[in-house]
């Protein structure tokens, strides 16, 4: 009863097994580190000047160095200069993309506040909306800089560009009626409805907020979770105390579907220049019911009554289920997979760890063998299971259209390639002596839980 553990293999065996663990462990250590930054330096609050036009929204000082763009000013309390630059050079393309898409003249259509004739742009650094996000108001914007040192919202830069032209179809809006919505008395027919300008802003800017629902079943689970809220009543904005997720779940998404639906050509075949034409109606005195009639073709409380019965017939039941087609064959994938590596391994692993790098026949005999290819045919299908499940998290996550998958899918990928590296290097030169064959599961689950936090940070 010899185990031959030759002290050399022994060292190198832990050689590489503490590379392993601590490369392991230094990604997750920088991974935390990583984020934190630099601490904030604010500007001198001596410096800051105590006006600006977004003080309809927000009382926040600026430090008194805006750039300015052709369309733009920016303002804001400590951003650097090219965080500013960087913002209005997207503000000026977005821009460009919402009137043409409204079909809208600036020259002719556009009524700024008096003694204005730009657009302003706060972009804080370090004061945060309650709430998080951005807001707009009449001919301006507050948003977070690319360099903001507080707040949550992402400064990728296909983030800023959707939040950013959400909030410029809002400014647009209020530019063509010119007025802010908060100028109009709460229960004014002239006073815009929610429902309508988010609904626009989220249909022309693709969506900042979850996807609007696209089939009966995804529309129905919503209305099972949040209630029969019908969104063409939805005319004033609510305490953020009172909505909860239901905002950016419910309210945004059904505000979309409703505005998408005016403009499909399977619904009311409307285009963004109708309604443009209902905000310049606006403009003249006209109350929201009478000019959307008019360039809708359709009342709004005949819309609000007819809501759910429109999508009924306009939405399909539901699509080809594919989160459903992609579990099983995944689960079946995972399967075959055990079975093959099972009766595979049984046949071949034995003699390729005993012809290259191994020594002999380890001391156990048939029983370690067999416990060594259960052992790496069981972690082969965990293995494929994880990256399965892993794969199905990213794809089907419940986020805004912006938010880019593919880091995910190439972390998952990396996973894999090392998951497999590790079965690979224990079949053909460790793991047949029985003491290597203990380090698999701790490579493995080290690569897994790596690869999951990496996921989980952004899905
Ligand atoms: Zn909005």
């Amino acid at each position: 009863m010899v185990v031959e553990v030759a002290p050399l293999m022994n060292r190198r065996l832990a050689v590489v097994a503490a590379v392993v663990v601590a490369v392991v462990v230094m990604s997750v250590v920088a991974m935390s580190v990583v984020g934190f930054g630099s601490p904030p330096e604010r500007p001198d609050p001596a410096q800051m000047i105590d006006s600006g036009s977004w003080y309809v929204r927000e009382q926040w000082a600026h430090d008194g160095h805006p750039i300015e763009t052709e369309h733009f000013v920016v303002y804001s309390d400590g951003a650097s200069q090219k965080a500013r630059q960087r913002l209005a050079a997207i503000a000026e393309e977005v821009l460009v993309e919402v009137v043409e898409e409204m079909g809208v003249d600036p020259a002719t259509m556009f009524r700024f506040p008096s003694g204005k004739d730009k657009i302003d742009i706060y972009a804080n650094r370090y004061n945060v909306l309650e709430g998080g996000g951005a807001r707009a108001y009449y001919a301006g914007i507050v948003i977070w800089s690319f360099d903001r040192e507080v707040g949550r919202d992402s400064t990728d830069v296909r983030a800023v560009r959707f939040n950013l032209k959400h909030e410029m179809v809002h400014v647009v809006e209020a530019l063509l009626k010119g007025n802010y919505v908060g100028d109009i008395p709460v229960g004014d027919p002239r006073r815009m409805p929610v429902w309508f300008s988010e609904g626009i802003a989220e249909a022309l800017s693709g969506g900042t907020t979850v996807d609007a629902p696209r089939t009966l079943d995804k529309m129905n689970a919503l209305i099972a979770k949040y209630g029969r809220i019908n969104p063409i009543a939805w005319r004033v904005d609510l305490p953020p105390s009172e909505t909860g997720d239901a905002y950016p779940k419910y309210y945004y998404p059904m505000a979309h579907l409703a505005v998408e639906y005016l403009l499909d050509a399977d619904g009311l075949a409307k285009s963004p220049k109708d309604l443009a034409a209902v905000m310049l109606d606006m403009g003249t005195g006209a109350s929201f019911a009478s000019a959307f009639e008019a360039h809708i073709g359709l009342g709004e409380s005949e819309y609000e009554a007819q809501f759910f019965a429109r999508m009924d017939a306009y939405l399909p039941q539901s699509e080809f289920p594919r989160e459903t087609v992609g579990l099983a064959l995944s689960s079946l994938l995972a399967a075959s997979l055990m079975g093959f590596s099972l009766i595979w391994g049984f046949r071949h692993w034995p003699a390729v760890a005993t012809t290259k790098g191994a020594v002999s026949e380890p001391a156990s005999g048939r029983r370690g063998r067999r416990g060594f290819v259960v052992e790496i045919s069981v972690f082969a299908v965990f293995t494929v299971g994880f990256a399965a499940l892993l794969l199905h998290q990213i794809a089907f996550a419940d986020l805004p259209p912006y938010v880019q998958r593919a880091p995910g899918y190439l972390a998952t990928t990396a996973y894999l390639v090392v998951a497999v590296a590790i079965l690979l290097w224990s079949v053909r030169r460790w793991a047949y002596r029985r003491r290597a064959a203990s380090l698999i599961p701790l490579l493995l689950i080290a690569d897994a839980a790596l690869t999951a936090r990496i996921i989980e940070e952004r899905f």
